[in-house]
C-alpha cells in the first residue's frame, strides 16, 4: 500500500503516530511561517502542516503545488490548536516530512468543493472531477449501500440472482426499443430490453421459484428529471403465489431498505384500489402524506351528489354544462388573497393543465362565507360544499369543472400544488401506498387499440375473466403499483401462466395469432411445458435511490448519466461510426445529422 490510513481516519488517538497518505490537494493557506493544505480522498480531509522554520525546502516545495495535484506525504499525527470539530478529522493535523508529487492536474474547471461554481454540462462534462465532490461521492455511496441491502434482503428470502441477456428481441413495455444491428444475421437486429419480463418468466417455468436482478433496461422515450434511457431496476419474480404473498415479500424489502438505510422504521403500507386514487386523488399514484382528497360536487357516477345545483334551482352554466365538477378544500387557507387566487387561476389555466377557470369559496375567519360565484350560489348553498368536503371556518374551497379525464388531472396537479404551498410535502417525511386492481387494459385513441396497461403478460381477475369478450374496458388486473411520496417505485403483477388465456389476451390487444406466435412464440411455447403460477414486480433502483437521497433528479445517483438530449457529454456518445463499421453492417445511411 503506497498509505498507511485514509484521509479520514485519524483522530486524536492517534497523535504522536507515524502515518503517510495519498490524495488529492483541496486547498492551500500560506499564514507566515506556515502552509495549511488540505488533503482529500473518497474518506474525508486531513491538514497538513509545512513549517518554514523547522523546514523550509519542503514548506517552499508545499507552495508551489496546485490544486487536485495528487500527493503522498509521511508525518506525524498532531493535535490541533485550532479545531474543527464538525469534521472527524478536525482535531489533529499531520507535521508533513516528506513530500511526493505522483501527479500534477491542470487547473480544474470548476471548483471542486461542497458547493461549487461550475454549471450542469461542464460538471457532467468532467463528470470523473464532480465525483471528486462529496454530495455527488456521498450520492453513489447511498446507491452501493441500497444495493448491498437489497441484495442481503433477497438473498435471506432464498431470491437467486440470475444475469439476463441484453441483446434480445422487443420486450413490449409500452416504449420504443433501442436496437442494435447484427453483423452476423445481415438486416437483423437486436433489441435492448426495456425489462427482463419474459425471461424471469421462462426462469419461473425453468423452476428456480425466486429470481432476482439489478438490471440494466433500456427504454427510448423522451427524457425528464427522472428519465434516462438506461435505467436499473431491481427486478424480481416468485412461483407459486398470489397477490397477497408478493405485495408482502416486498413490502418486507422496503421496510428494510428503509431501516438498514436510514434508520426509519415504516409501519404497515396501505392499500388503494386504483378506482379510489382516481377518484380521490385524480391520478394512480397519490401523494398521501397529506389529505385533501377531491370531492365530487356533480358527476356523471351514479350516487355522486348534485351540489352544483344551488337551492334555488338555479345554475351556474359552467357547472351546468361540465361532466364533472370538483372540488378540494385548503385547510386553514380563507385568507387567500384576490391576487393570490388570480394568479392560481392563471396557474391552472397553463396549458400543461388546460382548465378553463377556478372557481373558489372561502369561509372566512369572522364566519362570513364569500365566493366567486356568489351570483348563482346563496351562502347555505356554500355552507353544503364546505360540509361536503369536510371543511371549515378558515378553510377554502377550489373547484374545477369540465370534462371528466381532463379535470381530474387538473384537479389532481392542484391539489400536489397547493400541497406544496402548505407545506406539507416534506422529503423527510415518507408515506408508502399499495395501489391495486389497476384495469388489465386501456383503450387507445391514436391507435384506436386496446393497450396492456400493464405489460400483455399480466393476468386478468379470474372473476373478471367472463368480461375479457364483451366488456375488456372493465376487467381488473392483478397488478399493483409501490407509490412512495406520490412517485411510481415499482409495480409488477400476477402473470397469465396458460397458453389459451395469453393468446386470448393478445388477440384483444389486436395481434393475430401469427404475429403473436412470431413475437412470443417462445413464451407460449414454454407454457405448454409446465409453468407453475407466478408473479413478480420491478423497483426503479435509480428513483429509489433518489428518494431515499431527497432529490428530485435520479441523475444524481447516476455515476456517468446522460443529458436531456440522451447524450453522454463526457465520453460524446451517440456518435457516428466509419463508412467501413456501416459497410459491415450492410447499413446504407439516407442521411446524416
Ligand atoms: N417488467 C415490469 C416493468 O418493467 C415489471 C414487472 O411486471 O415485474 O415494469
Amino acid at each position: 500500500m503506497l498509505r498507511t490510513h485514509t484521509c479520514g481516519e485519524l483522530t486524536i488517538k492517534d497523535v504522536g503516530k507515524k502515518v503517510t497518505l495519498c490524495g488529492w490537494l483541496q486547498r492551500s493557506r500560506d499564514l507566515g511561517g506556515m502552509t495549511f493544505t488540505d488533503l482529500r480522498d473518497r474518506y474525508g480531509i486531513t491538514q497538513l502542516v509545512f513549517n518554514m522554520e523547522t523546514n523550509s525546502s519542503l514548506c517552499e516545495q508545499a507552495r508551489k503545488l496546485g490544486r487536485e495535484f495528487v500527493i503522498n506525504v509521511s508525518g506525524e499525527v498532531a493535535e490541533r490548536s485550532n479545531k474543527n470539530l464538525k469534521m472527524p478529522t478536525g482535531e489533529i493535523e499531520i507535521i508533513v516530512d516528506s513530500l511526493a508529487v505522483m501527479n500534477e492536474s491542470k487547473t480544474p474547471p470548476f471548483t471542486i468543493d461542497e458547493n461549487t461554481d461550475g454549471g450542469e454540462d461542464l460538471r457532467m462534462k468532467y463528470r470523473y472531477l464532480d465525483i471528486r465532490r462529496n454530495p455527488v461521492k456521498d450520492a453513489l455511496l447511498l446507491r452501493a449501500r441500497l444495493a448491498a441491502e437489497t441484495r442481503n434482503y433477497l438473498n435471506s428470502k432464498k431470491f437467486i440472482e440470475v444475469e439476463t441477456p441484453v441483446l434480445i428481441k422487443s420486450t413490449p413495455e409500452g416504449a420504443r426499443d433501442f436496437v442494435v444491428p447484427s453483423r452476423m444475421n445481415p438486416g437483423e437486429f437486436y433489441a435492448l430490453p426495456q425489462s427482463p419480463q419474459t425471461f424471469k418468466q421462462l426462469l419461473m417455468v425453468a423452476g428456480l421459484d425466486r429470481y432476482y436482478q439489478l438490471v440494466k433496461c433500456f427504454r427510448d422515450e423522451d427524457l425528464r428529471a427522472d428519465r434516462q434511457p438506461e435505467f436499473t431496476q431491481i427486478d424480481c419474480e416468485m412461483s407459486f403465489v398470489e397477490q397477497e404473498d408478493i405485495l408482502n415479500t416486498f413490502e418486507g424489502l422496503i421496510c428494510h431498505l428503509f431501516k438498514s438505510v436510514k434508520g426509519i422504521d415504516v409501519p404497515e403500507i396501505p392499500r388503494m384500489s386504483f378506482s379510489d386514487a382516481m377518484l380521490y386523488y385524480g391520478n394512480d399514484k397519490p401523494d398521501i402524506r397529506f389529505e385533501m382528497k377531491i370531492n365530487e360536487i356533480k358527476s356523471t357516477e351514479p350516487n355522486s351528489p348534485l351540489l352544483w345545483r344551488g337551492a334555488g334551482g338555479e345554475a351556474f352554466k359552467v357547472f351546468h354544462d361540465a361532466e364533472v365538477v370538483l372540488a378540494i378544500c385548503v385547510k386553514g387557507s380563507s385568507e387567500y388573497t384576490r391576487k393570490q387566487l388570480d394568479e392560481l387561476t392563471e396557474w391552472v389555466k397553463r396549458p400543461q393543465l388546460g382548465a378553463t377557470g377556478l372557481v373558489y369559496a372561502k369561509w372566512n375567519t369572522d364566519g362570513s362565507l364569500k365566493s366567486s360565484v356568489d351570483k348563482f350560489y346563496s351562502t347555505d348553498d356554500l355552507k353544503k360544499w364546505f360540509e361536503h368536503c369536510r371543511g371549515q371556518q378558515g378553510d377554502l374551497i377550489l373547484i374545477l369543472a369540465g370534462e371528466k379525464n381532463k379535470t381530474r388531472k387538473a384537479m389532481s396537479e392542484l391539489r400536489l400544488e397547493m400541497g406544496n404551498r402548505l407545506g406539507v410535502r416534506n422529503k423527510d417525511e415518507y408515506k408508502a401506498l399499495w395501489v391495486y386492481d389497476f384495469p388489465l387494459l386501456e383503450w387507445n385513441e391514436d391507435s384506436k387499440r386496446w393497450h396492456a396497461m400493464h405489460h400483455p403478460f399480466t393476468s386478468p381477475k379470474p372473476e373478471d375473466i367472463p368480461l375479457l369478450e364483451k366488456n375488456p374496458g372493465e376487467v381488473r388486473a392483478n397488478a399493483y403499483d409501490l407509490v412512495i411520496n406520490g412517485t411510481e417505485i415499482g409495480g409488477g403483477s400476477i402473470r397469465i401462466h396458460n397458453k389459451e388465456l395469453q393468446s386470448q389476451v393478445f388477440g384483444i390487444l389486436g395481434f393475430t395469432q401469427e404475429e403473436a406466435q412470431n413475437q412470443f412464440g417462445f413464451l407460449m411455447n414454454a407454457f405448454e411445458f409446465g409453468a407453475p403460477p407466478h408473479g413478480g414486480i420491478a423497483f426503479g433502483f435509480d428513483r429509489l435511490c433518489s428518494l431515499f437521497g431527497g432529490s428530485d433528479s435520479i441523475r444524481d445517483y447516476i455515476a456517468f448519466p446522460k443529458n436531456n438530449s440522451g447524450r453522454d457529454v463526457m465520453i460524446e456518445s451517440p456518435s457516428s461510426i466509419s463508412k467501413e463499421q456501416l459497410k459491415e453492417l450492410g447499413i446504407h445511411l439516407s442521411q446524416k445529422g
